[in-house]
């Protein structure tokens, strides 16, 4: 099985050079030419896996030109001792219909660490097979938890160099603390001034820009991207929902073949579409319930078909998600539009010179069926916090708690009860400001780790020690540029 490009169904490439690469050189994302088949039979096979198991059996499909043996060091490495009690994904049980699937018991307590720990793995051994005596410049533009648990991933790794790139007043005291007391030496952080938007634009324009690739190709050095446009963060992804099932039917809870229906907070839109993927296998699912913040573009492109960036941009409680162009929905837009590159080149100009698209009414009509678009504005993200810890004494962090929001207007709009598996994608601690005022009812500010002592205090939700430890820690980067000088920034800080 190869890849193709969402722009141009020319480009036929293998697994290995889709992750090496990233993305497609006229600026498509790669793209599987066709989805391995998830049977009921096969399914039935993967209830008494482990989790790593279940992995390799699942990548395998993807990565045909990867070996048994390559597939297997790769998930071994990414999920052994990375996870509190080396469970990446478990599942815990809200009430009869809705299951917290917990993806954020890893080294950065977010669920990017799912696909973060097993990409520069899967990279190191990409590059290898293409491009053995090159060294790879990753470039990260994050909204707060990729650029650390791609550092986390990649740190000290063999054949890699690392910049990372966070909006400097768009991401959490934690977050940036994590950031700047990064350890390793192949990796930078540096803050650019701007939102998210702006930091991955300008992320994207060091990439494309020919004279960069000059400079790096003289230096023996190429691009390549660890964010969630890279094939190679999806394919994880897409694992832990079938895992989910899995576990469910282990605990019976359900039986081979009920449909769950699936709710994730979405920013970039990856997390939902390896969701999407996993139906598209043949997973049984029904509604894939998207959750978005106050910046609800996607929202308003599922109730009418018009993906419209030209708005407001909003700094929520729940940053990670404070996002106005989707990067991943073009896969969506593709898959939608039955693989017509042509229209999806039409769609993504439209949005790049105008700043919108519309879908035609028969694509609006297929999206209908799978997906349920709502969002959560500030009060309610609080609210929901503090109600499903009164009446359930569970503790979500503020991006889960839109998705819960969602499910329940989701819930009252349809009176659909199918049991829902809700990605829950955070640690509480990570947002700690916004979680605790939502339970004092109080505008909680000041000393973050004051306010983590609170918290601890009065939920007796136990402090994961990658984050108590961080005051001790040394701030190492605290560089900071702007859109304009973020490409000499970038060749700077890699040496060249
Ligand atoms: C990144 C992130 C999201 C959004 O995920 P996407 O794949 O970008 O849609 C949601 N919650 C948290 C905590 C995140 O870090």
């Amino acid at each position: 099985m190869n890849y193709t490009s969402t722009r141009n169904n020319k480009v036929s490439l293998s697994a290995a050079q889709v992750i090496a690469q990233g993305i497609s050189e006229e600026g498509g994302l790669f793209v599987p030419e066709s989805l391995p088949k998830l049977t009921h039979e096969r399914l039935e096979k993967l209830i008494p896996m482990s989790y790593i198991q279940r992995a390799c059996n699942i990548l395998g499909d993807f990565l045909p030109d990867f070996t048994p043996e390559e597939i297997w060091s790769c998930v071994q490495g990414a999920y052994t001792d990375t996870f509190e009690e080396n469970r990446p994904a478990p599942l815990s049980k809200l009430d009869d219909t809705t299951y917290m699937l917990e993806l954020w018991h890893g080294p950065t307590c977010a669920f990017k660490d799912l696909a973060l720990q097993l990409l520069p793995r899967l990279l190191t051994v990409s590059l290898n097979k293409h491009h053995p005596s090159k060294t790879a410049a990753i470039l990260v533009a994050t909204s707060g938890d990729t650029g650390k648990a791609a550092m986390e991933g990649f740190r000290d790794l063999p054949g890699t160099k690392m910049l990372v790139f966070y909006p400097r007043d768009g991401v959490s005291h934690v977050q940036k603390l994590q950031m700047q007391t990064q350890e390793g030496e192949n990796l930078q952080v540096c803050a650019i001034e701007g939102n998210f938007d702006d930091a991955q634009t300008a992320v994207k324009s060091v990439f494309t820009d020919s004279d960069n690739i000059q400079r790096l190709a003289d230096a023996d050095m190429f691009f390549s991207s660890a964010n969630s446009i890279n094939w190679g963060r999806l394919v994880p992804q897409i694992v832990y929902y079938i895992s989910a099932y899995c576990d469910l039917l282990a605990d019976e809870e359900i039986a081979l073949g009920d449909p769950i229906n699936i709710a994730v907070p979405t920013g970039n839109f990856g997390n939902i579409l390896a969701a999407y993927y996993a139906k598209e296998m043949g997973l049984p699912v029904g509604k894939l319930i998207c959750a978005s913040n106050k910046n609800k573009v996607l929202t308003d492109f599922f109730k009418t078909g018009v993906y419209n960036k030209e708005r407001d941009f909003y700094m929520t409680s729940s940053p990670s998600m404070d996002i106005l162009i989707s990067s991943n929905l073009e896969r969506l837009l593709y898959h939608l539009h039955q693989e017509d590159d042509q229209e999806v080149q039409s769609l993504m100009e439209g949005l790049r010179n105008s700043g919108v698209y519309r879908l035609s009414s028969d694509v609006k009509e297929r999206m209908d069926q799978d997906f349920f678009g709502g969002s959560c504005d500030e009060e309610q993200t609080l609210t929901t916090i503090r109600r499903y810890f009164e009446s359930h004494s569970y503790l979500c962090d503020t991006h889960t708690a839109v998705a819960l929001e969602v499910l329940r207007q989701y819930t009252e709009a349809t009176g659909d009860t199918t049991k829902t598996v809700v990605a829950s994608t955070a640690n509480p601690y990570k947002f700690v400001g916004s979680v605790l005022s939502a339970l004092t009812g109080k505008d909680e500010q000041g000393d973050e780790f004051e306010l983590i002592r609170q918290l601890h205090q009065l939920t007796g939700l136990p402090v994961p020690p990658q984050i108590s430890s961080l005051p001790e820690k040394e701030i190492r980067f605290d560089h900071i540029c702007t859109r304009e000088t973020i490409g000499e920034t970038a060749m700077s800080l890699l040496g060249i």
